[in-house]
């Protein structure tokens, strides 16, 4: 059988997009309805002519065993976190237990209604109640929000509660300190809350250059936003020095909180200092995460923040119910449709019940471990620019490839070639050429070796046989994607030729 024989015979398995459409042919139908006994009603009585297209076109008429193989094909076409190691480094991929799905689709939690009357929703927010508490005790903090839907979100919030602090003081003051490791989301917040941005920038360690600092803060300065470990997984260890210089000229601390998988149960920001912090539950606490959320960004504050978080504000009362109360006059206001996401709020909560106090903290002990594993392991083969120790993620550079041309983004559509979701790419900034790599505490020892192999086997690659390297990906449906043109004229709907 000659390949293109092969390929005929598989046909349906090499089939491109489109599918569905091609195979569309008038009167077939995936369902099988009894005839109606009753008379049948004009939806524009029911919904309004306004609500209604007047023809749909276009959708293709196929079986059902057609359209159940068109869906299980495309969604073979993925990779997710039940395929395989997912190391996105920063944005913390771990397994999404399926647990918490069970527990979120549980009757009466599944089918709840954001308008049902707070007497009937009591379960939902002593749920929220045990999670706020839960979230507080983690982080060492005071009093907290559920609303945020996503990390960036979370910032905002915080930005703006740090806004509302200084201008209830008097001066909203102008300007928000960021070190030239943070996430991009950080400054893009701090302008949307209306403050100019000014880098700090980091020293030989790779942590925040405190001289500079020093000579940076002002009585102009709302905060400093701070990531710890910061983005290149290193612990800022002067944080209680940090702090002290920020709070000195009467700025807030705000820290991104999207490298917490890094402290559960071992370090607790509001114990070091921190003023204001974002959690991504989507992140650290397992809640699905990717193609686009839904996310969950709780903000967590100190008392003096208390008074200005968005309504409305989950309350217990004296008898035990819960309300939530929007009469507050400092708040920000809402943020956030309802309360957040709350299907996610339900998945965090099963995440950290089933792991309790001592699970969270060896979440935090593997994911360390699993890093610190890679880390050592490809410490000859690829460059470490700073070798301070780090955490739970760990970022080399492609220093050493460079010399033959290869760059990072070419080792990452290589790794694609070995199973492996790709590492993050040229992140952080201060990195030129990054590999970041956050294994995160969900892979086994044979997983890290079969990626610690992918990737030393790589290297080889690129000394010995370097454009199968920049060739790369080989495997996989699609090869190299116009990038930029992917990301300026998405075409995000198949439409019939
Ligand atoms: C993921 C991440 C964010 C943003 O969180 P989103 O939920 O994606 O908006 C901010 N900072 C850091 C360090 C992150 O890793």
């Amino acid at each position: 059988m000659s390949d293109r024989d092969i390929k005929k015979a598989k046909r349906h398995l090499v089939q491109e997009e489109g599918l569905l459409f091609e195979r569309s042919s008038p009167g077939k139908s995936a369902y099988q309805l009894p005839p109606l006994d009753v008379p049948s009603a004009n939806p524009s009585d029911a919904f309004g002519a306004s609500l209604l297209r007047n023809e749909i076109e276009g959708f293709p008429e196929v079986s059902e065993v057609e359209v159940v193989r068109h869906f299980t094909r495309l969604s073979t076409w993925n990779y997710g976190v039940d395929t395989g190691a997912y190391l996105l480094g920063s944005c913390t991929m771990k397994y999404n237990p399926k647990i918490n799905e069970v527990v979120a689709r549980l009757e009466g939690l599944g089918d709840v209604h954001p308008y049902q009357p707070e007497a009937f929703s009591q379960g939902c927010l002593k749920i929220m109640k045990l999670l706020s508490d839960i979230l507080l005790e983690v982080v060492g903090m005071d009093a907290i929000t559920l609303q945020p839907a996503a990390g960036a979100h979370g910032e905002m919030t915080g930005l703006f509660l740090i806004r509302a602090y200084h201008v209830s003081r008097g001066n909203p003051r102008s300007k928000v300190l960021v070190p030239d490791s943070a996430h991009g989301t950080n400054p893009a917040s701090a302008s949307i809350a209306g403050y100019q941005t000014q880098n700090i920038p980091s020293n030989a360690k790779g942590t925040v250059d405190l001289a500079c600092l020093e000579r940076a803060m002002n009585e102009e300065v709302a905060a400093l936003m701070l990531t710890n470990p910061n983005t290149l997984g290193i612990f800022e260890d002067q944080i209680v020095e940090i702090a002290r210089i920020v709070h000195a000229r009467g700025g807030l601390l705000y820290m991104d909180g999207a490298n917490l998988n890094a402290l559960l149960g071992v370090s607790r920001p509001g114990d070091f200092g921190v003023d204001v912090l974002h959690l991504n539950l989507h992140k650290t606490f397992s809640t699905p995460h990717g193609g686009g959320g839904p996310g969950a960004g709780p903000v967590a504050v100190k008392h003096i923040l208390e008074p200005f978080l968005p309504v409305p504000v989950l309350v217990q009362k004296s008898d035990g119910t819960f309300i939530l109360e929007s009469n507050r006059l400092k708040s920000i206001g809402r943020v956030r449709a309802f309360y957040g996401n709350f299907g996610m709020l339900i998945r965090a909560l099963a995440y950290a019940l089933a792991n309790g106090s001592d699970g969270l903290k060896q979440v935090t002990e593997d994911a360390v471990l699993n890093s610190a594993y890679v880390r050592k392991h490809l410490e000859g083969t690829y460059d470490l620019p700073y070798p301070a120790p780090s955490l739970h993620e760990c970022v080399f550079s492609d220093r050493k490839q460079a010399a033959k041309g290869v760059r990072t983004g070419d080792i990452a559509k290589r790794l694609i070639d070995y199973g492996f979701h790709p590492y993050t790419v040229s992140f952080p900034l201060i990195v030129s050429g990054a590999l970041m790599i956050e294994p995160t505490e969900s892979e086994s020892k044979q997983e890290l070796d079969l990626l610690i192999d992918a990737l030393k086997s790589i290297a080889r690659e690129v000394e010995q046989e370097p454009e199968t390297v920049l060739q790369a990906p080989h495997t996989t449906r699609i090869r190299r994607l116009d990038e930029v043109q992917a990301a300026r004229r998405p075409i995000l709907r198949w439409r019939p030729a």
